[in-house]
């Protein structure tokens, strides 16, 4: 497309995701082109600049943020920070008059979220949350077989999600620190796990009920959940179980247990692979960039209305079940959604 058809984004803390995945999505992008960085880390933020051809004016510091309001190159901030710090830059963002994508989970609490949402009201100006597993083929797939009605009526859908962490990575220590994080596995990766189960379903759950557990000894989880097994009642009559966890290696499996066959998306979450399994039929299709598909939705949305796939509703949708979830695990009782 025209350099002039395309909209200019910040990208708001250079970070591992940012830089092993948003980076290099805009050279697939068609409607998103990168602008602007946002960074604690002059040095790294110039580096980053040097190599996607990002200018100098378009460097900020989280002090001097608030000058992209002064940036007509930037349209969207898309902020990748740890996720007690969405909220802030999210609001100051919309000060600045530019729209908001926001990594997941959206925030800590629903009050953040609330605030998010009323800030991009106020201000006029969109606000996604980055459910890039909504824009993967074997997951649209999947949710459109299941919604479809060609495997009958959902019985059990089961979610097991989880990822090691190590103390020794930075970008695990925030994950492990409850004010940055907020909350352990379960809004880091677990979310995955519930966002796929309603986007499959269609259907918002009504009750839940909850287990957690952390090896006594294990000091990673003085401030944030390690392992959470939970239960889920949709009022279509479906039900879910899933887990999570901050401490064994890797899982990524979604399955639906239909009237009429089983459904398995394994690897469910992959940034570059998946594989979806209906009946006895294996469907592998060639990766897309999951990252550039979002930006350009938002793109769209943006300007031409298409309506957001993912906005700040569904965002704090998660965010309420998941505290739902935390308490039902914390209380032993089942908690009403
Ligand atoms: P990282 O720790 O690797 O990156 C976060 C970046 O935020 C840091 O590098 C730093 O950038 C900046 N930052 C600003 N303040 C702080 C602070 N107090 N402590 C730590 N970092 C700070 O994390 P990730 O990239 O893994 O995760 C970032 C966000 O993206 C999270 O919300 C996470 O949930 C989400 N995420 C989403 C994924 C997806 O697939 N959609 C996958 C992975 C993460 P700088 O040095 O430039 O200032």
């Amino acid at each position: 497309l025209p350099e002039d058809r395309q909209l200019g984004f910040a990208v708001v803390g250079l970070g591992k995701l940012a830089l092993g995945e948003i980076m290099d999505a805009f050279a697939t992008a068609r409607r998103a082109k990168v602008t602007a960085l946002v960074s604690g880390n002059r040095d790294k933020a110039l580096r980053v600049a040097a190599r996607y051809g990002v200018p100098e004016s378009g460097l900020y510091s989280y002090d001097d943020f608030d000058r992209i309001a002064d940036n007509p190159a930037v349209d969207v901030v898309y902020i990748v920070l740890p996720n007690a710090l969405h909220r802030a830059f999210a609001e100051r963002a919309f000060r600045a008059g530019k729209h908001v994508l926001c990594e997941k989970p959206m925030a800590t609490n629903v009050a953040d979220c609330a605030a998010m949402i009323a800030a991009s009201e106020a201000a006029g100006r969109k606000l996604m949350i980055a459910y890039r597993c909504q824009f993967e083929p074997h997951n649209l797939m999947a949710m459109r077989a299941i919604r479809g009605g060609e495997l009958g009526a959902v019985r059990v859908i089961t979610a097991d999600v989880g990822r090691g962490t190590d103390p020794r990575d930075p970008a695990d220590q925030w994950r492990l620190n409850r004010a940055l994080a907020g909350s352990g596995s379960l809004f880091d990766i677990g979310i995955y796990g519930l966002n796929a189960a309603r986007f499959l379903v269609g259907e918002e759950p009504v009750e839940v009920r909850a287990q957690l557990y952390a090896r006594p000894d294990d000091p990673r989880f003085r401030e944030v959940e390690d392992v959470v097994v939970w239960t889920m009642r949709f009022p279509g009559g479906a039900q879910f179980h899933g887990s999570t966890s901050y401490s064994y290696s890797f899982t990524n499996r979604i399955q639906a247990t239909c009237d009429n066959g089983v459904l398995v998306l394994d690897p469910s979450m992959e940034y570059h692979a998946q594989r979806l399994q209906i009946r006895d039929r294996t469907i592998q299709m060639s990766p897309i960039d999951q990252f550039a598909r979002e930006m350009d939705h938002f793109c769209m949305a943006i300007t031409d209305g298409v309506p957001i796939v993912a906005d700040g509703a569904e965002g704090m949708q998660d965010v309420r079940l998941m505290l739902a979830i935390l308490e039902a695990g914390r209380t032993g009782r089942a908690v009403s959604t």
